[in-house]
């Protein structure tokens, strides 16, 4: 476990952030607002939080001198994405704060623990199956009784490491398509609508939810996330306490979203936990007293969180790949536009996005 902070990082004091994407960027300008400084420690040549943090380090997560040093000079660390080398995280965590600790960690970074885990807490998810064999993935197939997903239990985003499944030959082929990578099956959901909810842990325990945004996909990447969406009052408040349940759970000391798949019958089943701020939750920058990365900057940093009332209705839509070059006519449309300052365009990349705002209709 991560040593508590017994005192708050004081402004003018550094947080380390593991990790250089648009979420670290996007928290750096954060814990800049807050009077805080941010050092970003990622190994991408030109991540673009560099860009806006008053510090960097340019190393791999497995250089124990780099992360020493980056520990010295750090108040408070915590990192922008789930696949940081555990190792990595239990070593800065015996020099720093780290929030949120590597306890919380571990489950979220492997697909099979993270279902167990919302299971035993008495959370309903896809029926799910652990696959280490292609005997196991044909096997875990027939105990589906219908269609199904094959995911790799580590490493997968954005649709990667995935496969939908028809047959249990389709299965044990997606294993080894997955170069036998420790896997799960999981049932097809035929959802009625996706949501998340993004929430927030203190280090006094106290928590806060935002309104659970509903989520559209394309090509597995969130197109658009827009809020309220068709969650019913009473499936806000279960979403709300799915994640309370799942914060008190973990000890958890930061923001986490929590993924949800909403059947058609109005069930709210987890389908993924991340240990971090979430894409699905960027339209809180606009719409809500706090943003999500402020949040989760006061979290790590021993500051008392900050209200999430949310004041306007809000459309988030992502800039994908291509849709970049565009530039100039998105910055015409009127609303709130990040371009996250990626060198380079690729198909499927998440170059920025652009909030829209409506005032709230009230209800949710
Ligand atoms: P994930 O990486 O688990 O978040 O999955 C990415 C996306 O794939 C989800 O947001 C869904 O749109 C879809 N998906 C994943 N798992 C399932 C499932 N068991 N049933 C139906 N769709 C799924």
């Amino acid at each position: 476990m991560s040593e508590r902070v017994a005192t708050p990082v004081a402004p003018g004091g550094t947080i380390g952030i593991l990790g250089g994407g648009q979420l670290g960027r996007m928290l750096a300008l954060a814990a800049a607002r807050l009077g805080l400084k941010a050092h970003i420690y990622a190994d991408d040549a030109d991540a673009p939080a560099f860009q806006v943090a008053a510090a960097h380090t340019r190393a791999a997560f497995d250089d124990k001198i780099a992360l020493a040093k980056f520990a010295a000079i750090c108040d408070a660390i915590t990192f922008e994405f789930e696949n940081i080398p555990e190792a990595a995280v239990s070593y800065l965590a015996a020099l720093k704060p780290v929030h949120p600790s590597a306890n919380a960690l571990a489950p979220t970074q492997d697909r099979f623990a993270e279902k167990s885990l919302a299971v035993s807490l008495g959370l309903k998810t896809a029926s799910f199956f652990a696959v280490n064999s292609g005997d196991d993935a044909a096997e875990a197939f027939a105990g589906l009784g219908g269609h199904g997903v094959m995911k790799t239990r580590r490493f997968g985003y954005d649709g990667k490491g995935q496969a939908r499944v028809s047959s249990a030959e389709e299965a044990a082929r997606a294993f080894l398509a997955f170069k036998s990578a420790p896997s799960i099956l999981e049932g097809f959901v035929d959802f009625a609508f996706e949501a998340s909810v993004i929430a927030a842990r203190g280090q006094d325990g106290r928590f806060a939810a935002y309104d659970p945004p509903e989520n559209f996909h394309e090509h597995h990447i969130l197109r658009r996330s827009t809020v309220p969406g068709r969650l019913s009052t009473a499936q806000i408040d279960e979403a709300k306490t799915i994640a309370k349940t799942i914060g008190d759970a973990l000890d958890y000391v930061g923001v986490f979203c929590v993924e949800l798949f909403v059947t058609k019958s109005g069930k709210l089943l987890v389908n993924e936990i991340a240990p971090r701020v979430h894409n699905s939750g960027h339209w809180t920058l606009e719409a809500c007293l706090t943003s999500q990365f402020e949040q989760h900057i006061r979290a790590v940093a021993g500051w008392p969180l900050g209200p999430v009332t949310r004041h306007s209705d809000a459309v988030m839509e992502n800039i994908i790949g291509a849709e970049a070059a565009d530039w100039q006519a998105l910055a015409a449309t009127g609303g709130a536009l990040y371009l996250y300052g990626k060198s380079e365009i690729r198909q499927g990349r998440k170059m920025g996005h652009i909030t829209r705002l409506k005032p709230s209709r009230g209800g949710h």
